[in-house]
This record gives structure tokens, sequence and C-alpha cells, in this order.
């Protein structure tokens, strides 16, 4: 069962029209949801971001919080799989011809759908992953969390071409993040973060991430990194909502420190999982 306008239906009976502005011009935003044990993770927190992305394309949005909550609690709960994620789209709908300015009435497209979530391979956190690098050549306003991908998708295909599992993006000779994910850096046991602007998405991960660090006293920095900072660092993160948190060890077929996983990432990692039963089992 997938929700598309006002109503539940199967996903073979769901229809858009060609028509629909985020078919023609990418001209819409989303949002991921993790869902632990049928308990959506930091909803509070995404359907904000949601709002958010909306505002920033002049958009309204289509539900309050508490619809918006009562309409994923029902796709979570008649889905099969326990660990789920919920995917949200809004676009800004169909109209009657191709015209790039906003249609006089506005009647938007909302689709949500509950997949099953997928834990990254046990290997990927065992051993770590290789990243590739490229110069970010997104959009100024990649804090918006818009369909509109093109940009990413070449970005991330970049890296699975060079059977790589994630692209990370410099821009002027600094970090921004990755083509899927947000990026962290260690550096001698400082954790770095780059500071949220327009050129990267506000990973509600990367909240995560930073608020597990000043909880467990690690030290760390928002400021910005530079691609040299990345390069030296003794250990490279890469976090999202579906892939948790991942070491990156090696970038452009270069080692990351030792090229392991670290130490300061294993300790990461048993933190977001303490985390994750906590908020489960608190509810
Ligand atoms: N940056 C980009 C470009 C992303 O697509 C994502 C999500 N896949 C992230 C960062 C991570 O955001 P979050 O932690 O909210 O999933």
């Amino acid at each position: 069962m997938i929700y598309l306008n006002g109503e539940f239906m199967l996903l073979s009976e769901a229809k858009v029209s060609v028509m629909d502005r985020g078919f023609l011009f990418g001209d819409g935003v989303y949002e991921v949801i993790p869902v632990y044990s049928r308990r959506p993770f930091r909803l509070a927190e995404h359907l904000r971001r949601l709002g958010a992305s909306l505002a920033g394309i002049r958009l309204a949005n289509p539900h309050g919080e508490a619809e918006w909550t009562a309409l994923i609690e029902r796709l979570v709960d008649q889905a099969e799989s326990s660990d789920q994620q919920v995917y949200l789209q809004v676009t800004r709908g169909a109209d009657g011809k191709r015209n790039h300015a906003f249609p006089r009435v506005i009647r938007p497209t909302v689709f949500a759908m509950s997949e099953p979530l997928l834990p990254p391979p046990p290997e990927q956190r065992t051993q770590g992953i290789a990243a590739v690098s490229a110069a970010d050549n997104r959009w100024l306003r990649c804090d918006l969390k818009a369909v509109s991908l093109l940009a990413n998708c070449l970005l991330r295909q970049g890296a699975v071409e060079a059977g790589c599992a994630e692209t990370v993006l410099f821009r002027d000779g600094f970090l921004t993040e990755g083509a899927a994910s947000n990026i962290f850096v260690v550096q001698d046991g400082l954790l770095l973060a780059p500071q949220k602007n327009h050129l990267m998405l506000p990973g509600i991960t990367y909240d995560v991430i930073l608020e597990l660090a000043a909880g467990h006293g690690l030290e760390y920095r928002v400021r910005d990194v530079l691609e040299q900072e990345v390069r030296r660092a003794s250990e490279l993160w890469m976090t999202s909502s579906t892939k948790e948190v991942l070491p990156i060890v090696s970038l452009d077929q270069r080692p990351i420190g030792d090229g392991k996983p670290g130490p300061v990432f294993e300790e990461m990692y048993g933190w977001y999982q303490e985390f994750k039963q906590s908020v489960m089992h608190r509810g």
C-alpha cells in the first residue's frame, strides 16, 4: 500500500500525470525517514526539514504535522517488515501545459510509501568503504531536499563505475558532503564537521552524530573543512538515514589513515546503536 493524494492504494494502481511538474521539471521535494521496530526515527526533525524544503521552493505544506504523522503511521503499521524506510514526496502537481512558471492554481502531488530498510552489508562497517572525489557541480541550494537529483545521480554513478560506494564532494577547495550523505573528518581524535549552509543538506544523521559526540565528550568542531584536511584525515565517515554511519577507508585509491575503520568510528558506531535502541524502547 502506498499513499497518493489522499488515498491509500496498491503501488501498481498509483498513477501520476505525465504533466506533473515533478516529472517535467524535478519541481518537488522529498524526505526519507528510517523506521526501527515500527518506530519512525527522528520523525519531528524529518517533518521540520520537509517543511523547510517546501518553504524553500515556495510550495505550501499540504499537511500539518499530525496529518503527516497519521499517514506515516498507517503506512508503517501495514508494511510487512518492522524496519522500514518511509519515502515522502510533494511536487507542484500537474498543469494543462508545460510552463516553467508556477500554475495559477496549484494542486500538489503528495506521495508516500514505505519500503523495507536494508542495513548496509556488515563488511562495509567492518572493513570500510572506498570513495572517489569529485568537484561539487550542483546548484547553490543544496540545503533543500529537492527531487531534482540529476547532479547527485551522475556523481554517485561516478563512484559506482570506479567500484566505490560514495563520491566525496569538494567546492572551491572545501568539503561539502557526499553524493547522498554527509561527510565527517577525524583529525587525531578531533571530529570535524562542515558547517550547515546552502551548499549541503542539513542531515538528520549529521545532527545525531554531533549530539552523540557532545553527549560522550568527544571533542568536535563545526567549521569549514579543507580538501587537504579530508585527504590527510586519520578517519573519514559518511552518514545518512539509511546507512547510519560508515567508515571511508580510501579516497581516490589512496588510504585514509591506516586504511582501516578507525577507533573513533568504532566508538561512534557503538553510541549510535545504543542510541537507536534507547529511542526504540522509549518510543
Ligand atoms: N546529503 C545528501 C545529498 C543526501 O542525499 C543525504 C540523504 N541521503 C544526506 C546528506 C544525509 O541526510 P540524512 O542524514 O538526513 O539522511
